[in-house]
């Protein structure tokens, strides 16, 4: 059976916390396929980005895109995770050449921007906490410093053999108006679930069984579902309007030879076909 990822939310019904949980198996494996990062510590950060920024998303901005980027401490050195209201997630790993590592702990940088409705950006950036390097930590530096939102969060991906045997994570989120005592509380419970790892790696990690763990004994109401994978929304119209943007003088060295230009998408890995007609349409509309 094919692996269905999704995200749970969950409300207390004494109106304090909302709960999100998600299941990313599937779209990180899906991402990783696509981008081959080769050391293990660079899986399990893409992996975390991943799932770190659909969680931002299903908090902030469900029914809008939302892309995280995380920038190394070799500025050169980055990775993208890009999400959409209808669960499509696609990242993007990009490492100097000869490169294989992308250390974050000195000028790490993470970068979340997201559309609001009216179609503007809402933008913040957050240094990587110092000494722990880890992706949880800064997401929850951005829902503290550029969405003023109390969260504590988790994100982790079990491996096996260099495989994905599953990720996920969740977010508790202090709802607005209400004392921080409750928090204090919640953040007690939730030190046993700082590294959900431990919990994906015994299978106890579903979004089912987080709501369950991070909710236990309070009554809570469910109060949605949606299911997330991995996707890239590219198209030969997408890829013809990027090349169209380029200089003309490079679109025409990319005519030379007169063969039909075979272009890649760097997220998804899907080949695209340009003909020297369609390329030459580019610079010379059609009247
Ligand atoms: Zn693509």
């Amino acid at each position: 059976m094919v692996h269905q990822d999704n995200v749970l939310r969950a409300i207390t019904d004494d109106g304090a916390f909302r709960v999100i949980a998600a299941d990313t198996t599937a779209t990180v494996r899906g991402a990783l396929a696509a981008q081959k990062p080769e050391a293990l510590e660079l899986v399990r950060t893409f992996a975390d980005l991943l799932t770190g920024a659909i969680l931002v998303r299903e908090s902030m901005a469900p029914d809008n895109r939302l892309q995280a980027i995380l920038q190394g401490d070799d500025p050169r050195s980055r990775m993208i995770a890009d999400t959409h209201p209808d669960g499509a997630t696609r990242g993007l790993v990009q490492l100097p050449a000869s490169t294989k590592t992308m250390p974050l702990g000195e000028r790490g940088l993470l970068q979340v921007a997201r559309t609001l409705h009216n179609g503007q950006l809402h933008q913040g950036v957050v240094e990587v906490p110092h000494g722990t390097p880890t992706i949880s930590s800064a997401f929850m530096a951005y829902m503290q410093e550029s969405e003023q939102v109390v969260t504590v969060m988790a994100v982790g991906c079990h491996l096996a053999a260099g495989e994905v045997v599953a990720a996920g994570g969740y977010m508790v989120q202090l709802l607005p108006e209400v004392a921080e005592g409750p928090l204090m509380v919640m953040t007690e419970r939730l030190k046993d679930f700082e590294d959900i790892v431990p919990l994906l790696a015994r299978g106890a990690a579903s979004p089912e069984a987080l709501l369950a763990e991070t909710l236990y004994g309070m009554p809570h109401t469910k109060v949605g579902d949606r299911t997330v994978r991995f996707g890239c929304h590219c198209s030969p119209e997408r890829l013809a309007g990027s090349l169209a943007s380029l200089p003309r003088a490079d679109i025409e060295s990319l005519m030379e030879g007169g063969k039909t230009l075979e272009i890649q998408c760097d997220y998804c890995r899907k080949n695209y076909e340009f003909t020297i007609d369609q390329l030459r349409n580019l610079i010379e509309p059609a009247n």
